[in-house]
């Protein structure tokens, strides 16, 4: 019996994908060695980008099942090595194209990233609901996407897209935890337990600089950014670390409540950012005999867009309204966002179409440098 041939080999080793980094293992200087026998059983040597890795069953499972489906391959055993300090260097410039610090990528005059930014006037109004409902409606499209979960004093986002684990830490590169193809970073990822986090504007203000700096993200068609409620620090720290994010502003029906929201999208005059539209959630619920109430109200989005209208003297979208439905609380509940659990509820159809509106959305070309090159 002929021993599997080593271009096979690395053929199969090439479809693993590194959870985190989102690329094959053979590019990221991660195999380390792949020996074949004449009987057929076939030793790999992995390099971990760090000793604690959380994934380290994840890719051991991943090459041997990828090893496996090689012809004439009867046995794979799987050694983890950790990459030296140079070798993560060498691994780091790979990824963000040179080894020095490059500070916001999303700010990058040829960065096509979209950015996002998800404000509400006050709490409780599903803002972070529609953010990861959003995000997995767009990752299902086929876009990169991922979230910053910037509300820092009251972040949700790793509960509603069912993460637990850490991110990974490759000297001050941090890779984000993927869940439902979505790139997650989140303040709640780095405190212990439930503990509070109390920190003021210049602490908040270096914490979101830090995601937006040192989480490796990969290329992004779309960054979606989950702000604490109202006019803070935050959203005013976003304004200048990511000039070129556009504001999303979620409110409920109630007449009240768009007031409050008002304020939320009018601070894009102040900070010269742009409102990309308008979301009225929790819009009427559905009752068994098929009418439907408004729990609270109606009108709202529709007032808001028309009042942010006025304000930044542009057009601002109503771009979709949200019934109640229980499966898109019990979906954030459990970790699965309800355009993934229920993609036919009437919930779903609003956020799903909410999406798909996004991933059209021309980008402006205010800033953009045209590719005409004098010859
Ligand atoms: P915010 O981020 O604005 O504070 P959340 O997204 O945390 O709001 O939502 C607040 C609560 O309302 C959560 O329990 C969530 O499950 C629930 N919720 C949000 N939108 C809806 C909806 N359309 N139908 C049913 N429950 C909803």
């Amino acid at each position: 019996m002929n021993a599997p041939s080593e271009p096979a080999l690395l053929a199969a080793l090439a479809t693993v994908i590194d959870p985190e980094l989102r690329r094959p293992i053979t590019e990221m200087g991660m195999v380390e060695s792949v020996e074949a026998f004449d009987d057929g059983r076939v030793h790999a040597v992995i390099r971990l980008t760090i000793s604690g890795c959380p994934l380290r069953e994840t890719i051991t499972r991943d090459v041997t099942n990828a090893l496996m489906r090689v012809d004439g391959v009867t046995e794979v055993n799987v050694e983890l090595t950790v990459m030296t300090p140079e070798q993560r260097a060498e691994l780091k410039s790979q990824l963000r194209g040179d080894s020095v610090e490059r500070g916001i990528v999303f700010n990058d005059e040829d960065s096509l990233t979209r950015v996002y930014a998800v404000a509400s006037g006050k709490g409780g109004v599903g803002k972070s609901s529609v953010t990861v409902n959003l995000a997995c409606a767009l990752a299902a499209k086929g876009l990169r996407v991922g979230i910053v979960d910037a509300d820092i004093y009251g972040f949700s986002i790793p509960g509603l897209m069912g993460i637990t684990q850490a991110p990974t830490k490759v000297d001050e590169m941090i890779l984000p935890p993927v869940a439902h193809d979505v790139k997650v970073i989140s303040i709640g990822m780095f405190v212990a337990g439930n503990q509070p986090v109390a920190w003021r504007g210049p602490m908040l203000h270096r914490a979101l600089e830090q995601f937006l700096s040192d989480v490796y993200f990969g290329d992004l068609d779309i960054l979606l950014l989950d702000l604490p409620p109202g006019t803070g620090d935050v959203a005013i720290s976003v304004a200048q670390l990511l000039p070129k994010a556009e504001i999303i502003v979620i409110t409920t029906p109630q007449a009240a409540a768009a007031d409050v929201a008002e304020r939320a999208g009018a601070i894009a005059v102040q900070t010269g950012q742009k409102v990309a539209g308008v979301i009225e959630n929790m819009s009427f619920l559905t009752l068994p005999d098929g009418s439907t109430m408004e729990l609270f109200g109606s009108g709202g989005g529709e007032i808001l867009s028309k009042r942010l209208s006025q304000t930044v003297n542009a057009p601002v979208e109503l771009l979709g309204q949200i019934p109640i439905d229980v499966a898109l609380r019990e979906g954030g509940d459990i970790g699965l966002p309800i355009v993934l659990s229920h993609p036919d509820s009437p919930a779903a159809a609003g956020l799903l179409a909410i999406a798909e509106k996004l991933a059209v959305r021309p980008r402006g070309l205010a800033g953009l440098k045209l590719g005409v090159t004098p010859r």
